[in-house]
């Protein structure tokens, strides 16, 4: 018998995620199935949740509410960073994440979602934050997770 998806078990499958308007954002197709080890946080809450106890070949239509999903949109929080100012070694584009250090010295993600010839526009909330997600998933294999994976608390 094969195996389910279940905790500390290393799940690959393939998907296609769409969002409420039908508009497809991401997509396993053309590329490897993604590989996770299941029950440690590495895929969202929503999609981890329901997928647990899918049989290998099963497919499934999950729906993830932008709460177990990316989070809700928080609006106001958007940074006007001047280009000048902006790290050389970065070329910003719309999409890209980096690392912003707040005053109280925390490392907080940030998304740019403009790019002018004189200022970045940089967005606390992850680009999908406020959508509803819709899943398309297909299992391919499920294995038990190797002591080093558990160790480390993702598959490799
Ligand atoms: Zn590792």
């Amino acid at each position: 018998m094969s195996l389910t998806v279940g905790k500390d078990r290393v799940v690959r499958f393939e998907y296609v995620l769409s969002l409420d308007d039908g508009q497809v954002v991401d997509s396993s197709e053309g590329q490897e199935p993604l590989t996770y080890l299941h029950g440690h946080g590495n895929i969202i809450p929503g999609l981890e949740r329901q997928m647990e106890g899918m049989e290998v070949g099963e497919e499934r239509d999950i729906t993830v509410e932008p709460e177990e999903g990316y989070g809700p949109y928080i609006e106001g929080h958007d940074l006007v960073v001047p280009l000048e100012e902006f790290p050389p070694n970065i070329k910003p584009e719309v999409g890209l994440g980096l690392l912003v250090e707040t005053p109280d010295g925390q490392q907080v993600p940030y998304f740019v979602t403009e790019v002018s010839d004189t200022f970045v526009r940089l967005d606390p909330n992850h680009p999908l934050a406020g959508q509803r997600l819709h899943f398309k998933v297909k299992v391919v294999e499920v294995r038990e997770a190797t002591d080093e994976e558990l160790a480390h608390g993702h598959a490799h």
